[in-house]
């Protein structure tokens, strides 16, 4: 809680980084929620990693050791063999709770309009998680536009699209989010100019803010709340929209 609201962080990454070599721990992001007034974070693996099954549990402990302050996202590979992508999403949902799937496309090259994808957004839908796409760094196959597509062929599926396009592509998400009303737009990465632009067409009912990082915690959250915007937008952004779509 900050300045009377209620603060979901979206979209953050602990574990290490086989990439980039970065590494945050659970309880780094906490002492970072705990000064900066955020409730609750989502937990993503990052992109590249070591060992998947071992990543996810490292989450699942997270969330297990501070009740309400987390939830995970399942991210692996698509392209391990198909049975055990899908068992595995199947252990993540049923066993340890998790509440979402990320897809990179920028270290995760699955082609987002192909029917050679439909695996993915199936097994998401039949465990009920909403898709957390990264989107912006990695096009093609991270355009924003691209994902109207799947969002057609699976209306009952939410997709979130992570970094609004990264700045770059963030009109795309305008687009995509107002042709698809099952399409979510998540705030890290671009610069308030560009949430201004997005708010002029998309309802805060869609969107919702993002850390990407333990690090960045203090900017992406403090440009939420300070930006010029109506209070109760803000609160759909900072927690309503966020806890609806991924359980309060
Ligand atoms: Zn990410």
């Amino acid at each position: 809680m900050r300045d009377g609201f209620r603060i979901f962080d979206t979209h953050t990454h602990i574990g290490v980084a086989r990439h980039s070599g970065r590494t945050f721990t659970a309880d780094e992001m906490l002492s970072k929620m705990e000064r900066h007034g955020v409730d609750r974070s989502m937990l993503i693996p990052f992109p590249v990693v070591e060992d998947y099954r071992a990543t996810h549990d490292l989450l699942a402990s997270a969330v297990r050791a501070y009740p309400g302050r987390f939830d995970a996202a399942v991210c692996l590979n698509p392209f391990v063999p198909e049975a055990e992508f899908r068992d595995e999403v199947r252990r993540c949902a049923e066993e340890l709770g998790f509440r979402a799937i990320k897809l990179q496309p920028q270290y995760q090259a699955l082609n987002p309009v192909s029917a050679r994808s439909d695996f993915f957004y199936e097994t998401a839908l039949r465990h009920r998680l909403p898709v957390i796409v990264h989107t912006g760094a990695g096009a093609p196959f991270a355009l924003p536009s691209l994902y109207i597509l799947p969002a057609r062929r699976f209306p009952d599926l939410p997709i979130v699209l992570g970094h609004a396009g990264g700045g770059l592509y963030s009109l795309e998400t305008i687009v995509a989010a107002t042709v698809c009303p099952n399409i979510f737009i998540e705030l890290s990465s671009v610069m308030p100019h560009h949430i201004a632009e997005i708010m002029a067409h998309v309802p805060a009912s869609r969107l919702m803010a993002g850390s990407d990082l333990p690090v960045s915690v203090e900017t992406e959250i403090g440009k939420i709340l300070t930006m010029e915007m109506a209070d109760s937008d803000r609160r759909e952004i900072l927690w309503d929209t966020p806890a609806a779509l991924f359980g309060g």
